[in-house]
């Protein structure tokens, strides 16, 4: 690389430069500080050093050429705008180093304030705070410039040097105890002083150094360390849980620090636009006096409610109203705010589009359709399957049995109930063993990201609907309780104490992340209104629940916009019946192998073990109407919509008993001298049908070649059901699918037997049935176009696709090594979850364009459990499929990502 390459990047850009496009570049707290420079809010000047810059110094380990000239060129021109120095002895400009990557990660990497302080501005900055002639007493300018000094310390020291911060806070205790105080406002100027001599000494005790003096070492420090939280265990873990890429790096932004711990007319706060957990219109926030910033999204002291700052500062409130709205109307959405009113002068600090609950997210975009702001495909693309189904999981179903003990915030919805934990690492050994664990905090910290993303619900004594517990578990979708006030948490004791009650670890409670109410003991649930409303037991049109009205008309729009049809993968008429009121518009896939189970076992046996033709026909014609009757009951709920019937489909010695068990009742038996040639007859047959690799054995298709009758007997079940229902007035629409074909030979001979039995009871009843096959070999996925001569239609089986794609079955790999392929980000998410549009994807667009090619009008779906996916359905959508099959509860999900999929708009983006 040739060294005068002068080409020069240009990593620093001012506030007034940037706009919120720029995210990728600027990370979205630096393009929205932009945003609002330019809209003319009171942001305090500043500039973004860009995401490339920490790309750069990430993979060589240093700066990038040029950037310490940028920086330097960047503060002089804010000392120039502030007139004021960076750490200037006498009257020191002080800035914050603030971390701010392309998509947030509350609380997942760093900020510096008050970076600049040092022993002598210190004294400078008191003097500048007491200056103004009508503040109080030189006092209350002391005691503040301490308290930043203070403030610098410990951040700088925690986040900059890796000093424990646990240490921090016991000598802040220790001086609070000297004071007989337990509020951080009792310590006066003196006990500040105080305080950064111990903070100092614990600074140099683990570092080896002391604390640094100079402002731009500060500041170039602080910006390194911002850099590398990028890859600090905790962001790269949030990171793998919401599914961000792990190279984007974050920006770093430099900003003149304003002061809310300037006395009682300075304060702090965080709002939201909207109800983050509802979507109710109304002012939902918090707010601090007398702090800085860190306080409030820490939950250290319990904030007020922001209304309460109408009383306090009418003047700053009704200028945060106005702004607020200003936001909303310009993001055309829910925004949430970082404030700080300095001696009565408001200041914006960050605004986001804010993160929001799955009801939010549905009543939000409904009511911005009301107010004109967007319009409904806008609305469609900013809710999410994933959202849809977690509005369908069931909530406490609360009686007078059980009265809850405790309210806290409702900061994530849901109903969970559990073990109470009270550490991260006891929240994953349970979880690990299958058990469902609460875990209780009194606040949490990103060091308990991996106990929350363990436990099934999360309950806090402490902080309000922005603390980290609520911020992080509502972009997990995980139920949390926040500031339930009333519980005494005792960590190391592992118990909480609520009112005369004593709470251990071990003990059941119940939490609802909607309501706030924490119950002792473990309730029952009951459906949501969403699944209520889909079960028609609510009526949209009249319902006052605006959650309900909203999803109704999101989910109309996306039925009206999708081109994808959604099936119901379903093999009882109960499953069908309900998977039909959930909007499936047929049947992909009616497994038969059920058929053969509960009573039907000995038949099956029979079949399985006939010693000849007549012996076998007799348990196949016994078989015959049992499952005629299962299939008329189908076609029955489904009337008027296909059914695709696959036939049978497992290797046979899954319908007998397991070898071992079989062995052992033999030898028992025999000696005992009891009769056992029938056993032994079981014993044998099942010897004989054991297989190494049963996955890649005689299954399938495979089966209906071998035993004879099998298939023509399952043939003639469907079409004379078939002919039944049209007989009773009904409409049946069979598909029958062979399964596992992987050469077209295999469905021709199939096909010739099962036409000549359709012909014959068909007659004249109108009925049709068609003939296709599963894609689910691969081979079959690379001959599609030969097989399509043999198919009407195609259903992708994609779970067994994918096992013979990559040549791993599911049910040994999963737990065996899928997450050391996840930690080294071989797969992104596991292929069985969502699908391998590369590798796996490929099979199907090559069967999907060859065998529509062969056949022009090849019907063509999915049946594999991605069918209820939300990103394979815009996959299968891409592919150009007529639809997706999936198990009822997710047929909602796949109709409103398919929806999304046939909807483009160049909206703001949805994460
Ligand atoms: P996070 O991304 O964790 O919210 P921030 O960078 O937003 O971290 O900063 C943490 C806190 O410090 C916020 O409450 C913010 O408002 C406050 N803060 C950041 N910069 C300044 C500043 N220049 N002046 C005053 N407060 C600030
Ligand atoms: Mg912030
Ligand atoms: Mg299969």
């Amino acid at each position: 690389m040739a060294a005068q390459e002068t080409v020069e990047h240009k990593y620093v850009y001012d506030f007034a430069e940037g706009n919120r496009e720029l995210k990728d570049l600027l990370g979205g707290k630096g393009a929205n500080l932009a945003e609002m420079t330019n809209l003319g809010l009171p942001v305090p000047p500043g500039f973004t050093i860009t995401t490339k810059a920490c790309r750069a110094y990430l993979t060589t380990g240093r700066e990038p050429d040029g950037l310490a000239a940028q920086i330097e060129a960047h503060l002089e021109s804010l000392e120039r705008g502030m007139g004021r120095r960076l750490g200037d002895p006498d009257d020191p400009l002080l800035v914050s180093v603030r971390s701010g990557a392309k998509f947030s990660m509350p609380g997942m990497m760093e900020t510096v304030l008050n970076v600049g302080l040092n022993d002598r501005s210190v004294v400078g900055l008191a003097r500048q705070a007491g200056g103004s002639a009508d503040r109080a007493a030189s006092g209350d300018a002391d005691r503040f410039a301490w308290d930043s000094y203070r403030r610098l310390i410990q951040m700088f020291g925690k986040t900059v040097c890796e000093v424990p911060g646990e240490e921090f806070e016991h000598a802040l205790d220790e001086a609070k105890r000297a004071k007989g105080t337990s509020d951080d406002l009792d310590l006066d100027a003196d006990d500040l002083r105080g305080l950064v001599d111990a903070y100092k000494k614990i600074f140099a005790k683990h570092t080896g150094r002391e604390f640094p003096q100079e402002p731009r070492e500060q500041l170039d420090l602080a910006i390194r360390a911002v850099f590398e939280s990028w890859n600090a265990e905790r962001a790269v873990l949030y990171r793998r849980q919401e599914r961000i890429p792990a190279d984007l790096g974050t920006a770093v932004n430099v900003v003149a620090m304003v002061f809310g711990n300037l006395g009682a007319d300075s304060g702090t706060g965080v709002a939201f636009t909207r109800d983050p957990g509802s979507g109710a219109q109304g002012i939902y926030g918090d707010y601090l006096v007398n702090a800085q910033g860190e306080d409030v999204v820490a939950g250290i002291r319990n904030t007020v409610p922001l209304q309460e700052l109408e009383r306090l500062d009418k003047t700053s409130y009704d200028q945060l109203l106005g702004i607020m709205a200003r936001l909303e109307e310009h993001y055309r959405d829910l925004c949430d705010i970082e404030f700080t009113i300095e001696r009565g002068k408001l200041w914006m600090l960050q605004t986001r589009v804010g993160k929001r609950t799955a009801a939010a997210a549905f009543v939000i975009a409904g009511q911005l359709v009301d107010e004109g702001l967007i319009d409904l495909d806008e609305a469609l693309h900013r809710v999410n399957g994933a959202q849809l189904a977690q509005l369908m999981f069931p909530r406490f179903q609360v009686d007078h049995e059980f009265q809850p003990v405790a309210r806290g915030i409702g900061a994530s919805p849901g109903a969970a109930s559990g073990t109470v934990v009270f550490a991260s690492a006891r929240a994953v050994e349970l979880a690990a063993q299958g058990r469902s664990v609460i875990l209780v905090r009194r606040e949490t910290n990103p060091d308990d990201l991996n106990g929350m993303i363990a436990a099934q619900g999360i309950l806090t004594s402490r902080g309000g609907k922005t603390s980290h517990a609520a911020v992080v578990a509502r972009g997990m979708g995980k139920t949390c309780v926040s500031g339930a006030d009333a519980l005494e948490v005792n960590v190391p004791a592992k118990r909480f104490t609520v009112g005369d009650r004593v709470v251990n670890e071990g003990d059941m409670v119940s939490i609802d992340g909607t309501t706030g109410q924490v119950y002792l003991g473990e309730v029952p649930v009951m459906p949501s209104e969403v699944v209520q409303y889909f079960e028609g037991e609510i009526d949209p049109e009249t319902t006052e629940d605006p959650l309900v009205r909203a999803v109704h008309r999101i989910m109309t729009h996306a039925d009206a916009a999708r081109r994808l049809r959604v099936r119901t993968n379903a093999d009882t008429g109960a499953d069908s019946a309900r998977a039909r009121r959930f909007g499936a518009e047929g049947i992909g896939l009616c497994r038969t192998e059920h058929m053969f189970l509960g009573d039907r076992r000995e038949l099956v046996e029979r079949l399985i073990l006939a010693e000849g033709g007549r012996e076998r026909e007799e348990s196949l014609a016994a078989l015959l109407p049992l499952q005629r009757a299962d299939f008329v009951q189908i076609f029955r709920e489904m009337d008027g919509l296909p059914v695709t019937v696959r036939l049978i489909d497992p290797p046979l010695h899954e319908f007998l008993p397991p070898l071992e068990q079989l062995a052992v009742n033999v030898a028992v038996a025999q000696e005992r001298g009891e009769d056992v040639a029938k056993e032994e007859a079981l014993l044998a047959a099942v010897r004989r049908m054991h297989e190494e690799n049963p996955m890649l054995g005689l299954r399938g298709v495979r089966l209906g070649l071998v035993i004879p009758g099998l298939f023509a007997m399952q043939v003639r079940a469907i079409a004379e059901a078939a002919v039944e229902v049209a007989r009773n007035g009904g409409t049946a629409c069979p598909e029958i699918m062979v399964p596992l074909v992987g050469a077209v030979q295999e469905l021709e001979t199939v096909r010739a037997e099962a036409e000549r039995i359709i012909a014959e009871v068909v007659g004249d009843s109108g009925v049709e049935v068609l003939i296709g096959t599963m894609i689910e070999v691969p081979r079959a996925a690379l001959t599609a176009g030969q097989i399509a001569e043999a198919a009407e239609f195609f259903s992708f089986g994609t779970n067994d696709l994918t096992q013979m794609a990559w040549g791993f079955s599911r049910d040994d790999v999963e737990g065996a090594f899928f997450w050391r392929y996840l930690e080294l980000g071989i797969f992104g998410i596991s292929p069985f979850e969502s699908i391998d549009a590369d590798g796996v994807g490929r099979l199907i667009r090559i069967a999907a364009e060859e065998g529509r090619a062969a056949r022009p009008g090849l019907k063509l779906g999915i049946c594999g459990e991605h069918g209820g996916d939300p990103d394979s359905v815009h996959f299968f959508h891409s592919v150009g499929l007529d639809y997706v099959s999936c198990s009822p509860f997710r047929v909602p999900v796949a109709r409103l990502e398919a929806g999304r999929a046939a909807i483009t708009t160049a909206g703001s983006d949805s994460r």
